[in-house]
């Protein structure tokens, strides 16, 4: 087994321990469950849980992202060995452990102690480190372990096209500022959204729109061709067993993408994983 945390907790100085939640991502064709994307937090025993925009920060402040980060891929590859083997996992990379040429490391390590096939991992990147000279190595050696790579909240600070073609970045994820306030009639960020899904598609990326909450989300998304969908809509993030759950249903679980209760596209009309 090639050197992994060994299942040991990160040894960042802070009482407690890190957890993660897993929420589903669902094809905007037919609701089936794609995966899940991991997310971080830290459970403390007075404070509760410190949400990942508190902990990330600190964390990469103190030096303790790239521990932190590495424990989190091994976590979510473990997770993800015990799913039916299409459901894909999804893991947030920070810029700071690019950088330092650490994903990379971290990503072989988790694949090799876990045993999961690397064509089953996405490691999700921001615009920022697309853009970043000093993370490009990390990527290129990212993509070499065959692992898929995801830009997040795209539309926040544009990344040069070029760079996109570049990583082979296959994903782009909409941000939920676009998402949240999109209606049937509402211009600004619809045309937005629109150029993004025209965009990605013309560099042969798919889209996962993020922070999905109403039918009427999905409705526009649909028009406009987005792909995926993350969002409280479907689900909002969960423990790791409710995941499981999902992620070893037999037969494979689909979501409705109407409102609660009239999915007339489906036999069951559940608002909730069929499964
Ligand atoms: P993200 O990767 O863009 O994750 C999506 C965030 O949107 C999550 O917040 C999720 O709980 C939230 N969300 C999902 N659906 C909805 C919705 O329908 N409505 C609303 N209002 N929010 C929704 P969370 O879990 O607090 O994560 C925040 C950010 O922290 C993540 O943004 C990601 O950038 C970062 N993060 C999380 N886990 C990790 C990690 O393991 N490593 C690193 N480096 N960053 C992480
Ligand atoms: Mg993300
Ligand atoms: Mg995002």
């Amino acid at each position: 087994m090639a050197t992994s945390t060994g299942g040991r907790l990160p040894q960042i100085g802070l009482e407690g321990e890190p957890v993660l939640e897993y929420q589903p991502a669902v094809d905007l064709d037919n609701g089936r469950l794609l995966g899940f994307e991991a997310l971080l937090r830290w459970r403390h025993p007075e404070r509760g849980l410190i949400p990942p925009n508190v902990l990330i920060p600190w964390a990469e402040s103190n030096n303790h992202i790239v521990e932190l980060n590495a424990w989190v891929l091994e976590e979510a590859c473990r997770e993800a060995s015990r799913w039916a083997s299409a459901i894909q996992v999804a893991v947030n990379c920070s810029l700071v452990q690019l950088r330092h040429h650490q994903a990379s490391l971290a990503a072989k390590r988790a694949l090799a102690a876990t045993g999961l096939n690397p064509d089953r991992l996405t490691v999700e990147i921001t615009e920022s480190a697309v853009a970043d000279e000093q993370a490009n190595q990390d990527l290129g050696a990212l993509l070499r372990h065959g692992v898929h790579l995801a830009v997040d909240d795209v539309g926040t600070s544009w990344a040069t096209l070029e760079n996109l073609r570049r990583f082979s970045i296959e994903v782009a994820k909409i941000d939920r500022s676009f998402i949240s306030a999109l209606e049937p009639h509402e211009g600004m960020n619809r045309a937005i959204v629109e150029a993004i899904v025209h965009v990605s598609h013309s560099l042969a990326m798919s889209t996962v729109a993020e922070g999905v909450e109403t039918a009427e989300q999905v409705v526009v998304l649909k028009e406009l061709g987005a792909d995926v969908a993350q969002g409280f809509f479907f689900a909002p993030p969960m423990p790791a067993d409710e995941a499981r759950v999902l992620a070893t249903s037999e037969p494979p679980v689909l979501f409705s993408l109407t409102e609660v209760g009239s999915d007339e596209a489906s036999s069951e009309p559940l608002a909730l994983p069929r499964t």
